[in-house]
Order: C-alpha cells, then structure tokens, then sequence
C-alpha cells in the first residue's frame, strides 16, 4: 500500500552487530541528570536518588501487535514508545528512560530498522525520554520489538489501581474509540488494495482516527495538569484494552462497583461517522475498541470544582459499593453489565 520511497537495501550482515547497534543509537544524546550510564557497557545506571522509580515493559510481535502491509516502520516505533510511557503515565509518574530490544528476519534491510530508529527517536525527544540500552538479536521469522519504560515519582505522588472509594467519580482524558476506527478504516483499504492495487484511497476524512490508530500520543500532559489542579486520583489505569476492560481492572483491585453513563463518554465527530459508515455501535466501539492510550481515572467528589470544564477530562461516572456491581447505564435509562467485551447485550456484534 505505502509506495517504497527508500529502494536501497543494505543487508544487515554487511554492519554486524555492533556495526548495527552504533549505527541506530549513535544519534541519541542523554538528556537527564538521572541518565548516569546509557548505551555502551554491560548496563545502564540510573539515579533517582530520593525517587521511587517505575517500571513497564511490552513486547510488539508482527502479525499478532501489528501488520507491516500498512503501518510504516517510522509509525510503528513511535507507538512502540508511546504504549510504555502511557504505563508510566498511567502511575502518576515522569518517563525518563526507555529501552529498546528488536529481533529482526533477513526481510530487512539496514534502512528498514533506520525507519524504526527515527520513529523511535521522534519519540523520545517529544516525550523527553533518554534511550539508555537494549538487545539486538535476529529472529526466524518477522519483526519483535519490546520497549521497557523507565520513569520516576515521589513515593506520596503515585497511583495504583486500588484506590477507589465508593462514590469517587471516573473521570477519563480526550476520547475513546478513534483508534479502532481507525484500524477498521485501515484494514478495509487493505482489502481493496489486494484486489486493485493502483486504488488510491483517499482517506483525509479519516485523518483523525487513522493517525489515532498509527500514531498515538501518551498522555504526558495530564500528570502535569493533576498536579497543578491539586488533584490525585485515587486510582489510575490507562486504556488500551478498552473502557470496559479498564473499568473493571479498577474495580477489582479497588473493590468495588462502578456506574458508567454512557450519554457521557466522550466521542470524537468523526468516531460517530464512521461508525455509522460502518455499522457499528459506537458505544460498543468504546468500550470494547482499545488502542486509545488515554487515561482513566478516579478522583474523590470534593475535588470535581477543580475539573469541572476542563476540556481535557470527562467525568464519566461514578464508583458504587461493590455489590451494586459494574453497569452502563445506557441512554435510555437501563442498567446493563460491563463485561470484559464491552457490555452484555452487544457482544455478538463484536
Ligand atoms: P550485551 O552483550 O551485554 O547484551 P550488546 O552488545 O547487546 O551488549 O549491547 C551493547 C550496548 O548497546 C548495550 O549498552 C546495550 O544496552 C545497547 N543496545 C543493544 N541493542 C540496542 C538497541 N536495539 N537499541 C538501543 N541500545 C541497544
Ligand atoms: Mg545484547
């Protein structure tokens, strides 16, 4: 689909390893005080000194995380960053470091993993994080990338998911679904194009949910923002399975229920259009789609003066006693169970 706009091909047997791990590194620079040692001994050292330091890591495996027929390689190293930081986000943290291991078939070439490189590299100058080591090995078969994220917090500072009290209410940033609208838009032109490749999609009606598919953004902001309105959650998670699969998580570990309107959750234009292009209900989009690396989160009532109007969080419901369960409560007016799918009375259309 994309057009090979870099025809040369150096095989990386040519570099050698070292040769390689040089090559794609040598443009990053250490920018934190707390980046002692970065690429180029056995580990790296890092210190927080006073700090309690975060951790997160995933693992991006070809075909299962995602498909090369239609995500560049600059797209795919930028979300292989961003899905980390948003884990250290999602903690109430700073993200300062990352580490980066590939394993890599002989399907591609030197300039292929330079493509990574520079999605990699976009990511961590706009997020303000330091590359500080990895691993680089072949694979048999495909592309696997795994990224750990390293950030740090004070010790009062950070948030778990098992906070919740009965009655805090849930709040969650931005907008939800764009992202799996976006891979519905991406997978469809993926289908015409096996059957008529000199198809030109023209996808700028989409521009918002397939760049929220191909190219997330974390969200850094919003650890910044809490601070400075004086408010701490009480319990935090990111999205990226899903609304309901979140929802639940905090529930959980918080013990107890939850219910969500769903008049309230928030939906981008252009989720709502494609939606309805593709028939589908948006609501089970949100809650089920994924990918959106928004956060959600709970904070105590006394606090929502603090948020009330902010254009970036929507209040979205509110915590119950345990007992009372986790329900959408849907625009009508009937109380539905939120299971991991997304909600009951619509699962067989997912
Ligand atoms: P080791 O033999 O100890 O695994 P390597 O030769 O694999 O060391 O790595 C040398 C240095 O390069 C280390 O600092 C390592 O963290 C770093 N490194 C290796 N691969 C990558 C990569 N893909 N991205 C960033 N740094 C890497
Ligand atoms: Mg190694």
């Amino acid at each position: 689909m994309l057009d090979d706009k870099n025809p040369k091909r150096t095989s990386l047997e040519q570099l050698g390893e070292f040769g390689l791990i040089n090559h794609l590194t040598k443009d990053f620079t250490l920018q934190h005080k707390s980046s002692i040692k970065g690429i180029g001994d056995d580990a790296a050292v890092i210190d927080f000194k006073d700090k309690k330091t975060v951790i997160s890591t995933d693992l991006l495996i070809e075909g299962v995380h995602f498909d090369l027929s239609y995500v560049p390689l600059k797209h795919l190293g930028y979300k292989a960053v961003m899905v980390n930081l948003s884990d250290i986000y999602a903690m109430n943290a700073t993200a300062t470091q990352i580490t980066v291991s590939i394993a890599v078939s002989n399907r591609f070439p030197l300039e292929a993993l330079e493509e990574l490189y520079s999605g990699i590299a976009l990511a961590a100058k706009t997020y303000n994080v330091d590359l500080v080591g990895g691993d680089t090995t072949s694979s048999t078969k495909g592309m696997l990338i795994s990224i750990t994220a390293i950030g740090q917090a004070n010790e009062e500072d950070l948030v778990y998911r098992n906070g919740a009290k009965p009655n805090d209410l849930l709040v969650v940033t931005g907008d939800l679904g764009a992202a799996y609208m976006g891979l519905q838009v991406l997978e469809r032109e993926k289908e015409v194009f096996k059957v008529n490749p000199n198809n030109n999609p023209d996808l700028s009606m989409y521009t918002y949910i397939v760049e929220r598919q191909l190219k997330p953004e974390a969200r850094k902001d919003i650890v910044p923002l809490l601070n400075a309105l004086e408010v701490k959650p009480t319990s935090m998670i990111d999205v990226s399975d899903g609304l309901s699969s979140e929802i639940l998580h905090l529930c959980e570990q918080s013990n107890v229920g939850c219910n969500l309107y769903e008049d309230k959750i928030p939906l981008d234009p252009t989720v709502i259009s494609s939606c309805e292009e593709f028939k589908v209900n948006s609501t089970t989009v949100a809650l089920g789609g994924g990918e959106d690396y928004e956060l959600l989160f709970t904070i105590d009532q006394k606090e929502f003066p603090k948020i009330k109007g902010n254009p970036n969080l929507t209040v979205v419901g509110h915590m119950t006693d345990k007992n009372e369960g986790v329900h959408l409560i849907s625009r009508n007016n009937t109380k539905i169970p939120i299971t991991a799918q997304g909600w009951n009375s619509l699962s067989e259309e997912q």
